[in-house]
């Protein structure tokens, strides 16, 4: 299957069904909630302590990693009506999307946001003939790799050349001083620092990077060999699968309660723990979806599928305790290890 044409599909399934009110793009790009995305940063803020790193960070961003994690999810707020005019609107209905979003309220931030939203909207290209399906930049957020590949690698389904991955590339080209490569229209690198903060975060969360991909029947199927994806049952990252009230990838967003919104003792540890990362800096991002890719496949692991609806799936546990307890501590370590990977490039950017 070729990776354009399933982002294309995806955009047209957001399309329909954020029309008729079943998701937003929240629903879509959200990985960790705010809370998540804070406590990656806070981490990378505690590792960083004391390091050039973190001078050049402060220097360019003028705040910590912490407050900057949530940046990317608040251009969602940035909405582009029909005489092609960008405009920050906060969504009455949600005004918890808003809470990160209002350290970024002064004019100039607002139009610092709009500026790159209006840069990176019409910059994919879905179908080969350009069709505009989606805000390029929503899209920066996730992969959607089947849990049946061993590894991420940029030619299998759900992958494409503004996806997840290329975002952090694109963001770390600028970061040494290199140009960012197509599609991505970075201006700074200030720009570059606020993807970094919030898409480290996003690579680690699980149902950012694989997926599940389902016949009709709710059966699992694999879009690179036998089945290619399908858009009538596509699960858009799990968005479509409902789990009683709530769908599975907000499920995963959630991080434990017990952990607020910043880093504590024992992610920190757990943070320090982490192994260097072995090869070169332009490798470590596919290198690190290949191992969420690994924790995706737990996420998956001991889930039934059935069809309730059209794009709509529930979900059924083998033992759903066990899922929660499994669930509760993948999270913790792959907040712990998303803070150690964004600590550990910005050293090596800046050493
Ligand atoms: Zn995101």
């Amino acid at each position: 299957m070729i990776m354009i044409g399933h982002i294309a599909r995806h955009a047209i399934v957001v399309a329909i069904f954020a029309a008729i009110g079943l998701i937003t793009s929240h629903d879509t790009a959200s990985a960790w909630g705010n809370q998540g995305h804070r406590v990656v940063g806070s981490i990378a803020d505690r590792l960083l302590k004391d390091t050039n790193a973190a001078r050049n960070v402060g220097e360019i961003l003028g705040t910590d990693l912490r407050t900057a994690g949530p940046w990317m999810d608040c251009l969602k707020a940035v909405r582009r009506d029909d005489n092609d005019t960008y405009s920050y609107v906060v969504d009455p209905e949600h005004l918890d999307y808003e809470v990160p979003c209002t350290k970024f309220k002064a004019p100039e931030q607002r139009a610092e946001m709009i500026a790159f939203v209006k840069r990176n909207w019409f910059t994919c290209r879905y179908l080969p003939d350009g069709v505009h399906q989606r805000a390029c930049h929503e899209t920066y957020h996730f992969d959607d790799v089947a849990i049946q590949r061993d590894r991420f690698d940029r030619t299998v389904e759900g992958t494409n050349p503004h996806d997840l991955v290329a975002a952090i590339n694109a963001a770390i080209a600028v970061l040494q001083d290199k140009p960012a490569p197509p599609p991505f229209a970075i201006a700074s690198k200030r720009e570059a620092l606020f993807m970094l903060a919030h898409f480290i975060g996003d690579l680690h969360q699980p149902m950012h990077v694989g997926s599940v991909y389902l016949d009709a029947a709710g059966n699992r199927v694999d879009p690179d060999a036998t089945h290619p994806a399908d858009p009538t049952t596509e699960t858009a990252g799990a968005n479509f699968i409902q789990d009683e009230n709530v769908n599975l990838h907000r499920e995963w967003d959630d991080i434990p309660t017990d952990l607020g919104d910043a880093a504590t003792r024992d992610l920190i540890r757990d943070a320090r723990s982490q192994p260097a990362t072995p090869g070169s800096i332009e490798d470590w991002p596919a290198s690190w979806a290949t191992e969420t890719l690994g924790v995706a496949r737990q996420a998956f692991a001991g889930l039934s599928f059935a069809p309730s609806g059209p794009q709509r799936w529930t979900v059924s546990f083998d033992d759903h305790a066990a899922y929660l307890r499994t669930q509760d501590t993948i999270k913790r370590r792959q907040l712990a290890r998303a803070g150690a990977h964004l600590a550990e490039l910005l050293k090596a950017i800046w050493p």
